[in-house]
């Protein structure tokens, strides 16, 4: 009886009690989209206000690789950039500096020096600021659940080689190009990484490493929406799931 109560003590009481991690998932910051999804290019004026919520109400905003430290942090929120566009360095930067925020660049290391996307210069000079962490998006930007173990194993080797060379730093967290991923890319991944982020997996608990939900911060998302989100990703997740959580929340 007093293991059966243990063992429901220590399953039910993170449910109700532990944090989830605001974690946020933007990919262009630009006011003019160039081409693809429109809803992927958020405008600075959007981030600025975005930036200036997190500044006026006291979050600490951590890198990637502070995830487990984020539970010991108060108020702590993860913003993520993917694929490592260049509008990251004109528009991003200039923000972060300005409000003293933290934001990670996962890029894709095949794409650096081609057109609209980051240059070697951009990323030493950013991550030299100490408020850009630049991490992987693999090499070139593939849906790992759908290639063999080899090819997973040379895009996560290829560009935690390439992108620390540039940055001078380790590479030690991914984000799943796509959100997508298996069992056998988790297993891979364990061996390069020690936190890879998805896509809205509602996964926030401290134990899970390899699943870590981000939200996603649309063209179209508003101010109010993206507060609803942080308080409600703060939450446990007995109040998130109570609180129906739901991307309509926060578009216009
Ligand atoms: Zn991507």
């Amino acid at each position: 009886m007093i293991v059966l109560i243990a063992v429901a003590a220590a399953v039910l009481v993170p449910y109700l009690t532990e944090p989830g991690i605001p974690v946020f998932m933007y990919h262009c910051v630009a006011d003019e989209p160039r081409d693809g999804d429109e809803n992927l290019y958020v405008r600075p004026a959007q981030l600025e206000e975005e930036f200036q919520f997190l500044s006026d109400n006291g979050y600490t905003t951590l890198f990637s690789d502070e995830y487990e430290d984020a539970y010991s942090t108060h108020k702590p929120v993860i913003l993520t950039f993917d694929d490592g566009y260049e509008d990251n360095y004109i528009e991003l930067f200039p923000l972060l500096k300005k409000y003293k925020i933290k934001a990670t660049i996962f890029v894709v290391a095949a794409n650096i020096g081609q057109k609209d996307y980051l240059k070697e210069y951009q990323i030493k000079e950013m991550v030299k600021s100490g408020l850009v962490s630049i991490q992987s998006h693999t090499q070139n930007h593939i849906d790992l659940s759908s290639v063999d173990v080899e090819t997973v194993d040379r895009e996560f080797r290829e560009s935690c080689a390439a992108l620390s060379k540039i940055s001078g730093k380790n590479v030690t967290t991914l984000s799943y190009p796509g959100g997508y991923f298996n069992k056998d890319v988790i297993r891979e991944a364990e061996r390069y990484f020690t936190y890879c982020y998805a896509i809205d997996t509602n996964e926030y608990s401290k134990d899970n490493h390899y699943e870590i939900s981000r939200g996603g911060v649309f063209r179209n998302t508003t101010l109010e929406g993206f507060t609803i989100a942080i308080e409600t990703y703060s939450q446990s997740r007995f109040y998130r799931e109570l609180l129906k959580f739901k991307h309509k929340y926060f578009t216009k």
